[in-house]
């Protein structure tokens, strides 16, 4: 059974550390039983969906990290919300520092490997009933 109070801890912990790193303002990250993830500008949230963060840990931490990217882009580059090739670097840097790497299917990861090339997971149908440590 997964503990998802303890999920949500470790992922905005996780979410935080990469906030104070990066030098943006505080962000409020919740978790919601919604389909897709947002960054939300105006009000400084980032909503991360239930379901990316019940699978693969490295999964949820790839997600938080997505949507943390976009505020980088918008505090830091005054750039608006979509995904180019700065996101994609930008994302594929932090990624490296959790061992994740995003093999893209235009702006989203179509599955994700470890730096060594060996695969975690795909989207989110692989493996989704188990959470490990990266
Ligand atoms: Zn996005």
């Amino acid at each position: 059974m997964i503990d998802i109070s303890l999920i949500k801890k470790d992922l905005t912990e996780i979410g935080k550390q990469i906030i104070k790193e990066n030098n943006l303002s505080d962000i409020e990250i919740q978790f919601k039983h919604v389909r897709r993830g947002r960054a939300r500008r105006k009000t400084r949230k980032i909503t991360i969906p239930i379901w990316a963060i019940t699978g693969v840990k490295a999964y949820g931490i790839y997600y938080v990290i997505h949507e943390i990217v976009h505020f980088i882009k918008y505090d830091l580059y005054n750039l608006g919300d979509y995904h180019g090739e700065l996101f994609k670097k930008i994302e594929t840097s932090i990624l490296k520092k959790y061992n994740i790497k995003s093999i893209y299917n235009k702006a989203y990861a179509k599955y994700l490997t470890d730096l060594n090339g060996n695969k975690i997971c795909k989207k989110y149908g692989e493996a989704i009933d188990f959470y490990e440590k990266v």
